[in-house]
């Protein structure tokens, strides 16, 4: 993928986005287009930075600590939005600026301890499993209120909101259902705890035009604006 390309890319994707916010009466300035980079060479985020994005989403810690130490003379933020290992915390606690993958309170606790040794707040997402495929990860829809009560006890965490994944099927009243599933949820949690909760990260390439319209505030866009990935065999 050139530069140039991924510049148009980024920029044919935001258009989709703001149709999208118009479509639904929203204002273009709530929802964030995060360039999501996993498995990309460091070039490609490189053009993006140059098309004016600062923030990217990378889901393997080893390749979020090789990127972000690559980059350094750009400033970028990283969002962490893969799932993540207890014993890898250390890396997401020290180079993430976001972790949008919050899926057990093990976790939650393990980033916590390492966050409160460096003397840093982490904005999180918590991750919820809105579709019930067993092959996706998160909380059930049901368990959200307890958990956010649980996590609340940890300072090193700042709980901003809920990501998820759709499900991955063509029927859009599966995907719209999964949608506003997060939507009733985010309104429950902002009912018991007086508001917050702002953030609903939801949306990828195959389905971010619902997502807007259904009130997403981040979608996470890897292929659309990168092309396809070739995962490295394990
Ligand atoms: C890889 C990934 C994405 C991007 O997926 P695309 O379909 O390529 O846009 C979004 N969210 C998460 C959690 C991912 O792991």
């Amino acid at each position: 993928m050139t530069e140039t390309s991924i510049a148009a890319r980024l920029a044919a994707a935001r258009a989709r986005i703001d149709a999208a916010c118009a479509r639904a009466g929203r204002d273009p300035g709530d929802v964030e287009l995060l360039p999501v980079s996993k498995t990309h060479p460091v070039d490609a985020l490189r053009a993006a930075h140059a098309a004016g994005h600062a923030r990217f989403g990378e889901s393997r810690p080893q390749e979020l600590e090789a990127k972000a130490s690559e980059l350094a003379d750009l400033g970028l933020g990283w969002v962490f939005i893969g799932h993540l290992q207890s014993n890898k915390a250390r890396v997401v606690a020290e180079v993430a600026d976001e972790f949008q993958a919050l899926d057990s309170l093990r976790l939650a606790q393990a980033l916590d301890r390492r966050l409160q040794a460096i003397g840093r707040r982490l904005p999180v997402l918590v991750q919820v499993n809105s579709s019930g495929e067993s092959t996706k990860g998160g909380f059930d829809p049901d368990e959200v209120p307890g958990v956010i009560r649980d996590l609340r006890a940890l300072d090193g965490l700042d709980v901003r909101g809920l990501m998820t994944l759709a499900a991955n099927t063509d029927d859009a009243d599966a995907v719209r259902a999964c949608f506003t599933t997060m939507t009733d949820l985010q309104a429950r949690l902002r009912d018991e705890h007086g508001g917050g909760f702002d953030a609903l990260s939801m949306g990828m390439s195959g389905d971010f035009e619902l997502a807007v319209e259904c009130g997403s505030t981040c979608v996470r866009l890897g292929t659309t604006i990168f092309g396809a990935r070739d995962y490295p065999t394990p």
